[in-house]
């Protein structure tokens, strides 16, 4: 979990003493003393640049993994990895304090699979969230909004769940994941896919720690693959 706190003067009281804090305004470099570390994020630079914060952490996340240092103590019972100073007490965007603690969970997993499906699977969970509040395909008796009034051609059912064939008169086939109507795998690019019916659109970009998180070709593996299972995606995002 994230703390924060008004002054560093309060921060300084709560952390145990063989705990570093590492403040991400100054240097970012471990000392090789340090066995266990805090990140302190300045409320103010958060606002500002949330992507720039939370590229730091990753890269502390490595560092620390390569050293084998711990990152977060127990503070009150509860797992704390960072803490904010925020002296004015403002509130901070929740898509910001939402990107930070996901990325912050991963701190002290070693295994590059684990951490990717962990970030992986917390952005479909969002798209899915999203699709469900804004109910943006509007789907009514399996036709949805794009599909039950094309500009060309017939209606069709289960929205865009089909391989389309490039060979004429040949039908499309229904995507192999997609039973009793509903999608046995999670397919983050289908997701993310939106056609013109639909006026919403996400973009990786939007999602602060998928954008953080995985590299401009593991960006575009993401986009990419539609109509794939999860565990053939996680597969190739390893790769890169
Ligand atoms: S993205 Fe378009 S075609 Fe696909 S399910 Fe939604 S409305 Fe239908
Ligand atoms: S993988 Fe994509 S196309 Fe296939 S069932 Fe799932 S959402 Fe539909």
């Amino acid at each position: 979990m994230i703390l924060t706190a008004n002054s560093l003067k309060d921060i300084e009281k709560i952390i145990p003493s063989n705990v570093t804090i590492m403040d991400l305004k100054n240097k970012i470099r471990l000392n090789k003393k340090d066995k266990n570390i805090i990140i302190l994020a300045e409320y103010d630079l958060l606002n500002a640049d949330a992507k720039k914060i939370i590229k730091q952490i990753l890269k502390i996340q490595k560092q620390c993994q390569k050293k084998k240092i711990h990152i977060g103590c127990k503070i009150n019972n509860e797992d704390v990895y960072a803490i904010i100073l925020n002296k004015s007490n403002h509130k901070l965007n929740i898509k910001i304090y939402e990107s930070l603690e996901i990325i912050l969970s991963i701190s002290n997993i070693s295994s590059k699979q684990e951490r990717i499906e962990f970030i992986y699977d917390k952005a479909c969970e969002y798209l899915d969230t999203e699709k469900q509040k804004l109910n943006y395909c509007d789907f009514k008796n399996d036709y949805c909004i794009g599909k039950r009034n094309p500009n060309n051609g017939n209606p069709v059912k289960m929205g865009c769940c089909y391989h389309v064939s490039v060979i004429p008169f040949k039908k499309n086939t229904l995507c192999k994941y997609l039973h009793n109507k509903d999608c046995t795998t999670k397919c983050f690019a289908c997701k993310l896919f939106t056609c013109d019916a639909v006026k919403v659109k996400y973009k990786i970009k939007d999602i602060i720690y998928v954008d953080c998180f995985f590299n401009i070709i593991q960006k575009i593996i993401l986009k990419a693959t539609v109509l794939t299972s999860k565990e053939a995606i996680i597969k190739m995002l390893m790769i890169f």
